[in-house]
């Protein structure tokens, strides 16, 4: 029989709401899939302004005194656009009605008083995970994403009687790192201040209280749980998290099929299905021209969106753009981040035309037809947690090149003898981050896609028909949750027993 969990789901940025990355699609769609598996999950996230504007009907069910804020904090209730998922807003003017980033300011630089805007909206999710707030809800199970959220196991873990915790690490190398001496300013429990708790080499890390208090840990891909647990990638964490590593797995993100779906999506030239590809030489055609690209469909086109950050290694792309060009590939890329990342790109644009055109800023429905436009996707990170747009890339026929790392190595099938035969190949993927590997791949794709026709459709067909939903990752949540709860019933079975002999 299917037992109803309630879930708090607590998170920093939730698409539509608002989004700097993969935590915002992941926490914008994996709620309402758990919601689909017959759950009661609510969703806490800041007030910023875009959430407020946005979310339509909110009532106020708590103002609450918190230590942090001379203000009081209201928690305000409504709905997740488009879902039956419950939505919380922690709405303290002063730390979160902001306008722009939620972590940075417009120069790039972190806003100085991160450490106190979200230790007041950890204090905030545990007032509602301990049944403060809205008319006593509790929730069986708290589900914490990131280091904005990492203070809430910390914090729960000092009460005698508390919900089940979950950590969701999406990038480690995010820690929420601030001075030492924070702990007294934000008041926080001295308690959490050791070396296996909160304290990292002399500085409060946000991330390690979630790490290092929650009773099971996730991560986003198989591969990336195995990989942080070395030094290669462990961020200065893997020892923790080789002494957690029996909490710790890895589930691999799903994606939204309603917002990612070539066949209803609204911001791309023509429809199209694995029936219908014809049409996304149209798509490439309109991207072409809308980049300023010529029109050319003998070209191989290869997308590429993301953070300017040295995690996604666009350095190295720029490094190989000069072995690339003389062969018939053009490159269109989106994104937005270090300033002297972008300059580099846009100046290399510069050098290219024709070959290479370059949009900097954030835009959502362009990341679409790049989706849709591209013959491949080039993804050269140096680390991977999970990545998404080579699983939307993968849905719209756009053969992905990946780096072998985390959730890439996890979700692409190189092409080899072996898998051409038994058609399951569905990218290329290559071994090292270097600019000589992304070249070679780069050219093993274009090798391929002027071969037969036939065999790049294969190569095409059989990467949209896998199947990246939600349904089947969030039902391993589903499955952590219920042993949180099994195990948390029997925990606190004899704590209610002593109490009831000793009251
Ligand atoms: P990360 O979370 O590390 O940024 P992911 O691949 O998990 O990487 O998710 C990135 C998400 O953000 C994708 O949906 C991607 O399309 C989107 N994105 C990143 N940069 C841009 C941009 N400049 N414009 C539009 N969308 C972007």
């Amino acid at each position: 029989m299917m037992i109803r969990m309630e879930i708090l789901f607590c998170t920093s940025e939730a698409y539509p709401l608002v989004k700097t990355g993969g935590l915002g699609d992941v926490s914008g769609s994996l709620p309402q899939a758990i919601s689909a598996l017959g759950n009661d999950v609510r969703l806490v996230l800041p007030a910023y302004p875009a959430a407020l504007e946005q979310a339509g009907g909110l009532e106020t069910v708590a103002s609450l005194t918190l230590e942090g804020s001379a203000e009081a904090v209201n928690i305000l209730k409504g709905q997740f656009p488009g879902s039956d998922v419950v939505l919380y807003l922690v709405d303290a003017p002063v730390m979160f009605r902001r306008a722009g980033n939620p972590y940075v300011q417009d120069d790039g630089s972190d806003w100085p008083d991160n450490a106190a805007r979200f230790a007041l909206f950890n204090r905030a999710i545990v007032a509602l995970a301990t049944g403060q707030v809205d008319a006593g809800w509790r929730p069986q199970v708290v589900h914490c994403n990131d280091w904005q959220t990492g203070l809430v196991p910390a914090l729960l873990s000092q009460l005698p009687a508390r919900p089940a915790t979950l950590f969701t690490v999406h990038n480690l190398s995010y820690q929420g790192l601030f001075p030492g001496s924070t702990l007294s300013t934000l008041g926080l429990p001295s308690a959490l201040w050791t070396m296996d708790g909160v304290e990292f080499h002399g500085q409060l890390s946000f991330l390690k209280g979630g790490i290092a208090f929650a009773d099971r840990i996730t991560t986003v891909s198989p591969t990336y749980a195995r990989e942080i647990c070395t030094p290669a990638f462990g961020c200065g964490l893997e020892g923790l998290l080789q002494y957690r590593a029996d909490r710790l797995s890895g589930i691999l993100n799903g994606m939204d099929c309603n917002v990612w779906d070539p066949q209803n999506d609204p911001h791309i030239e023509k429809h199209y299905t694995v029936h219908t590809l014809q049409y996304k030489a149209v798509n490439k055609a309109a991207l072409q021209r809308e980049m300023g690209l010529p029109q050319d469909a003998q070209a191989m086109l290869i997308g590429h969106i993301g953070r300017l950050v040295e995690q996604k290694g666009v350095d190295l792309i720029l490094e190989m753009l000069g072995d690339l060009f003389p062969h018939p590939v053009q490159m269109a890329v989106l994104g937005s981040g270090d300033e002297k990342l972008e300059r580099r790109l846009v100046s290399a644009a510069g050098r290219y035309p024709g070959q290479l055109a370059v949009q900097i800023g954030y835009d959502e429905a362009l990341a679409h037809r790049i989706e849709a436009g591209s013959d491949c996707f080039l993804m050269p990170s140096r680390y991977e947690p999970c990545g998404l747009n080579q699983l939307y890339s993968l849905r719209y026929g756009t053969v992905p090149i990946v780096h072998r790392t985390g959730g890439l190595a996890d979700t692409v099938t190189d092409l080899n003898d072996k898998s051409a035969r038994d058609y399951t190949a569905t990218g290329f993927v290559f071994e090292t981050d270097t600019p000589e590997a992304i070249l070679n791949a780069c050219l093993r794709a274009l090798a391929y896609f002027q071969s037969a026709r036939v065999n790049w459709w294969k190569l095409v067909i059989t990467g949209m028909k896998r199947d990246f939903c939600w349904t089947a990752s969030a039902a391993q949540y589903v499955d952590v949750y219920r042993a949180l709860c099994q195990h948390q019933s029997q925990a606190q079975a004899p704590q209610a027993l002593r109490a009831s002999q000793a009251g």
